[in-house]
């Protein structure tokens, strides 16, 4: 049976703009595993952004020029060496999880003569087996910004813990959101807090109540991923 990529992006939007009550949320379709074609609906379907994870899948992608008329974003792990390739090429990367890659992606952005705009991922429930920047780590981090000029910060990313029951992710999620609005009234030179990326397909709609102003799904629009057949490892 064919996925409806068409109708998932119509019932997704019903269910943003209930939660949201009239507030602007950026729908990022998370395109990884899905071929051109698939990307193409997407955006035709008005998705406002794709997001990426892995860079070899995006560069095959950008060949077939998938992404026409809708920004790329990067929103998987990013290692070191593969910063340039990611530099310039999106207009929003969302996982930037150590002081040592804002440093890669700065000076790749110097040398292109860009700004690069990023977000923060913040390990927000502390779990061990993930990255990203622990709170308390946060103003340390956001003092030194102004150090990198080809750089903005334009916000926040998190994926709190594969919650068991619905729900239970509520608290992580309002836990970004003092954090964005702490942030937010304080000035950083380099740093804005325009984007609170946070909510994927099963629980967007926590996010949004929660402030969420982008989010980042895939298999509700796309369907469920074939992780049996797909090339490479998936990567989230
Ligand atoms: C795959 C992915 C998503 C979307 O996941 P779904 O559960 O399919 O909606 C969101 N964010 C990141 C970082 C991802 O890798």
């Amino acid at each position: 049976m064919s996925i409806n990529i068409e109708d998932n992006v119509a019932r997704i939007r019903e269910r943003m703009d209930r939660a949201a009550g009239g507030r602007p949320v950026t729908l990022v379709a998370a395109t990884k595993m899905n071929d051109a074609q698939a990307v193409r609906r997407a955006i035709a379907a008005g998705v406002d952004a794709c997001g990426e994870n892995r860079v070899q899948e995006m560069m095959e992608k950008l060949g077939q020029d998938a992404y026409a008329g809708a920004p790329l974003h990067f929103i998987g792990s990013l290692q070191k060496n593969k910063v340039k390739f990611v530099v310039g090429n999106c207009d929003l990367i969302h996982s930037v999880n150590s002081v040592e890659l804002l440093e890669a992606i700065a000076r790749k952005a110097a040398a292109l003569d860009i700004v690069q705009d990023v977000l923060l991922e913040v390990n927000i429930a502390a779990e061990a087996s993930k990255t990203g920047f622990l709170p308390e780590y946060l103003p340390q981090l956001l003092e030194s910004a102004g150090n990198f000029s080809s750089v903005r910060v334009r916000g926040l990313m998190a994926i709190p813990p594969i919650a068991e029951k619905p729900g239970e992710n509520r608290r992580y999620f309002a836990q970004m959101r003092e954090l964005f609005i702490d942030i937010g009234a304080k000035k950083y030179d380099n740093v804005t807090m325009d984007f609170l990326s946070m909510g994927m397909s099963e629980d967007f709609e926590d996010a949004i109540a929660e402030g969420s102003n982008m989010i980042r799904v895939g298999s509700a629009i796309f369907g469920p991923r074939n992780y049996g057949t797909a090339p490479g490892t998936p990567g989230i």
